[in-house]
């Protein structure tokens, strides 16, 4: 519906005055080194105020504080992108597009920074503008239509593939093609969501036969997720070298897995009931802009891999298509809890590590004319690096189980038990730059059967910087 204005766009997003390290909020918390949430980000989600009867809204996270957009958009204009936040879910203000993106970022700069008279004015609102998050409930920031889940971690791709096909990992058409399932947009809850153990089918490799019941082999997988900005029209593709226009930004994605469902359902269509059970995604959605000075080359292939297809090819894919982005998994389980034990960091992967960039994912994904959608997601797959500890899901990390990772008072880990709580963190950072976080994703898994009950959410845990 979009689309024309984007034709002469050109797709990368330079490093500009908004990434200047030097700036400052007078939101103080927004100035600690060590926050996700600098003037510098300026993420994007839904969130409510728990007291109060208001809808859920807009907001934008700074420091430890949120700024309702709608509300400072009735005292300043913050141009068509301020309009576009009056509503529950961020898909309007990702129909509309890069320019109207940055154009906000600049305005919301202007009203968080340290200079101006906007900034002054701001700061005798501030009670009504911001919310502290713990004062907030976070929502699904969009409402998504369609959800894919690619697989681009070469190296998940194999460890995987070595487990489920032992003489035959990587199967021929992995370097070739970016490999995804279309996943289920319905059962995507946010962070801070319990998710339920999944009941299936299940057959143990001496069985005879499959039985029913709750999954033994529960997992998560640590992804990267792109949430869908102005689209495509049906049965127009998008070249490659647009496809980042395409892109709003980023989020946290945890693609909760069953591993013993998925091993007997998977063969020939691919995972079905082994995912759709749930995922779990981060409430912030980092925009490209805010990622500007964390671009890194595309993936350097091996000797003897094949060159990218023409519309999987263009040279500013290949020297800033990736992005230098650290995520990483923190387990806590339920005696952990109980013992005051903080949450344990059992991976940490770069995504520079991925075979495929995002621009690649998209422009394959509308390769065909499939037509994307304002608000759709999809996600990465699991980020995996070359090295032990990189390692994105339990499948790989404990090899199927059998090398259990040990946890803090001596309980052991194949894969996750009821009660355990996944953490999922991601930042980014650079010399001469503002560190920029994506927050958190997590969820706490609930036994079998029934629904969940008032209480069962997962605690407000925090991630102590300790490594397992
Ligand atoms: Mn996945």
């Amino acid at each position: 519906m979009t689309s024309a204005r984007w034709d002469c766009f050109d797709m990368t997003i330079e490093i500009n005055e908004t990434h200047d390290p030097s700036l400052q909020s007078w939101i103080e918390s927004a100035n600690d080194p060590a926050t996700d949430f600098p003037l510098q980000n300026l993420p994007f989600g839904v969130f409510r105020r728990k007291q109060g009867v208001e809808p859920p809204r807009v907001g934008v996270a700074i420091g430890d504080r949120i700024l309702d957009v709608a509300r400072a958009h009735r005292y300043w204009d913050l141009g068509e992108a301020g309009a576009a936040c009056d509503a529950p879910m961020l898909n309007p203000l990702m129909a509309l597009g890069a320019p109207a993106w940055s154009e906000v970022r600049r305005a919301l700069q202007s009203l968080l920074g340290t200079r101006g008279l906007m900034a002054t004015a701001a700061r005798e609102h501030a009670d009504e503008l911001l919310v502290p998050q713990d004062q907030a409930e976070l929502r699904l920031p969009a409402q998504i239509g369609d959800y894919t889940d690619f697989y681009a971690s070469v190296h998940h791709a194999t460890n995987v593939g070595a487990m489920f096909r032992p003489d035959n990992p990587l199967l021929p058409n992995y370097k070739w093609v970016p490999i995804g399932y279309h996943g289920r947009a319905s059962s995507i809850v946010v962070s801070g969501n319990p998710v339920r153990r999944p009941a299936g089918q299940r057959k143990a490799p001496d069985a005879a036969e499959p039985s029913f019941g709750p999954s033994r082999q529960l997992d998560y997988e640590l992804e990267l997720g792109a949430f869908v900005g102005p689209g495509n029209p049906l049965g127009e593709s998008v070249p490659l070298a647009d496809a980042e226009s395409r892109i709003f930004g980023v989020c946290l994605v945890n693609d909760w897995s069953a591993r013993d469902v998925q091993a007997w359902e998977y063969q020939p269509l691919g995972p079905f009931l082994a995912k759709n059970f749930a995922t779990t995604i981060g409430p912030w959605v980092v925009t490209l802009e805010a990622l500007a000075p964390f671009r890194a080359p595309v993936f350097r292939r091996a000797e003897g891999d094949p060159a990218p297809l023409p519309h999987l090819f263009d040279p500013s894919n290949e020297t800033q298509g990736g992005l230098a982005v650290t995520l990483e998994v923190w387990l806590r389980s339920e005696a952990m809890r109980a013992a005051g034990t903080e949450a344990v960091r059992v991976s940490h992967g770069s995504f520079v590590d991925m075979y495929w960039t995002l621009a690649q994912m998209l422009a394959h994904h509308t390769s065909n004319g499939c037509n994307l959608r304002p608000g759709d997601l999809f996600a990465s797959g699991t980020v995996s690096g070359a090295t032990a500890d990189s390692r994105g899901c339990l499948l790989e990390l404990t090899r199927r189980g059998k090398e259990p990772l040990a946890l803090p008072g001596g309980e052991q880990r194949g894969f996750l038990e009821d009660g355990d709580e996944v953490i999922l963190a991601g930042w980014a950072e650079r010399d001469g730059f503002r560190r920029v976080g994506l927050g958190r994703c997590a969820g706490r898994i609930l036994p079998t059967g029934g629904a969940p009950q008032p209480g069962d959410g997962t605690p407000a845990t925090s991630v102590r910087r300790v490594e397992s």
